[in-house]
């Protein structure tokens, strides 16, 4: 069986290219034998998406609380999206950033619009983003050190990965190529001050840490740090790839404290679910004539995705919906009393970027979650993580609260 998403008249033209399996055992085997294993994924094979929900091979439907990892903040399928990126893939779908392109120039101008950075570079992942940032900075400075938090995740390219932490990230590529980064205790100002010298190009860090686990800084934290790389001369990057777009209640993570980066690194949910990146500067920090470039970056297909996403967080008022499903959600969770349970340590977050950290593994908990058509996913091996689409109902929200009360117990 076969099944194109275009349902137009042209029907049938994708025929021999969209092709279906007859069994998801076919899919595990052939996933297996042709596809490297670096992912641990339960059974299911995911087939269409409408809202904050998926449907798998065998039909079951489930609410989505990973969203591709923070990625479908407007949910599946959302039909400004698809019918934006129609229209612009049957117009110009790539063009190399040696023309102009309309919607790259229109998306830059609206990121500036939200965010108050000045110019954007555009790629096509997060990682990428953060590897312009640490050219940028590096160029900007002339420097080569990096001061990054404990628990920090930036990346996996050879680049970002010189400011991720985790040993579980590195260690298989030590020495990496980007070395001496300072790591310092996250929510800790003093001790950025302390690790700075002359060789600091740049602080690097997450408004709140998401891979590590949900880690929510004090009010101050960021603004903190901020006046100490002004008065020492060092640039602020703030990785903003999964804090962005209404995540946590705000536009962006820096809100919160109210501050404002040298450099800010985005992806994620900026394309809804298709790849894009990009880094915004301030006015003056920039890179000139050839000093960086990608093929992909900023093609008129991804900017038009960016765009059109953009348009719905702002039509459909998302931003507020995550900070007031947000609380809506923590408080309903105390309610029920998750919270008193004894395999629960604490639950936290910003907007609908939330965690419950538990005094367990929670892998049997998400598993019984799968069961019960709820997909939550695990950080750090203890924490739960919630991101779901934006667009989530609060009868959704209801029937998440009800089954992990279950499978908490
Ligand atoms: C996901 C993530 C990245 C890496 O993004 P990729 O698109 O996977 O390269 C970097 N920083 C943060 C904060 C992230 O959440």
């Amino acid at each position: 069986m076969r099944r194109s998403c275009i349902e137009d008249k042209s029907e049938g033209l994708a025929e021999g290219v969209i092709e279906m399996f007859s069994s998801q055992e076919e899919v595990f085997e052939k996933e297996k034998r042709y596809i490297m294993q670096t992912y641990k994924r339960p059974r299911i094979v995911l087939k269409a998406g409408k809202g904050s929900k998926v449907t798998d091979f065998a039909g079951n439907e489930y609410i989505d609380c990973v969203a591709g990892i923070a990625v479908n903040a407007v949910g599946y399928s959302h039909p400004v999206v698809v019918n934006a990126l129609r229209e612009q893939a049957g117009k110009l779908m790539h063009a190399s950033n040696l023309y102009y392109t309309e919607p790259q120039v229109n998306l830059a101008e609206k990121l500036s619009e939200i965010s108050g950075m000045h110019k954007a570079f555009f790629c096509n992942s997060g990682a990428e983003s953060v590897e312009a940032a640490l050219k940028l900075a590096t160029k900007m400075t002339g420097k080569t050190g990096f001061i990054a938090a404990e628990g920090s995740f930036h990346g996996r390219t050879l680049g970002s990965l010189g400011v991720t932490f985790g040993t579980k990230f590195r260690s298989a590529f030590e020495p990496l190529l980007q070395k001496g980064t300072k790591f310092v205790r996250y929510n800790d100002a003093p001790a950025i001050r302390n690790a700075i010298d002359e060789n600091t190009a740049a602080v690097i860090l997450e408004p709140i840490q998401g891979e590590t686990g949900v880690i929510v800084p004090s009010d101050g934290y960021l603004r903190e740090v901020r006046e100490i790389c002004t008065e020492k001369g060092v640039l602020l990057i703030l990785d903003e790839i999964q804090t962005g777009f209404g995540r946590t209640g705000r536009w962006f993570g820096k809100e919160h404290d109210g501050v404002e980066p040298d450099i800010m690194t985005l992806a994620k949910a900026l394309g809804a679910g298709f790849p894009i990146g990009a880094m915004l500067a301030t006015e003056g920090i920039e890179f000139e004539a050839s000093e960086h470039a990608s093929t992909f970056g900023g093609s008129p297909l991804a900017c038009t995705a960016a765009l059109a996403s953009i348009k719905v967080i702002e039509d459909e008022q998302l931003v507020e919906r995550s900070r007031d499903l947000g609380a809506y959600f923590r408080e309903k969770v105390r309610e029920e009393g998750i919270d008193s349970n004894p395999v629960v340590k604490e639950i936290r977050g910003r907007g609908l970027m939330i965690a419950i950290e538990l005094t367990m593994s929670c892998g049997e908990i998400v598993a019984k979650a799968l069961e019960r058509r709820i997909l939550i996913n695990c950080t750090s091996d203890n924490v739960i993580r919630l991101v779901p689409p934006l667009v989530i109902s609060k009868e959704e929200i209801d029937t998440v609260i009800s089954v992990l009360c279950e499978v908490v117990k």
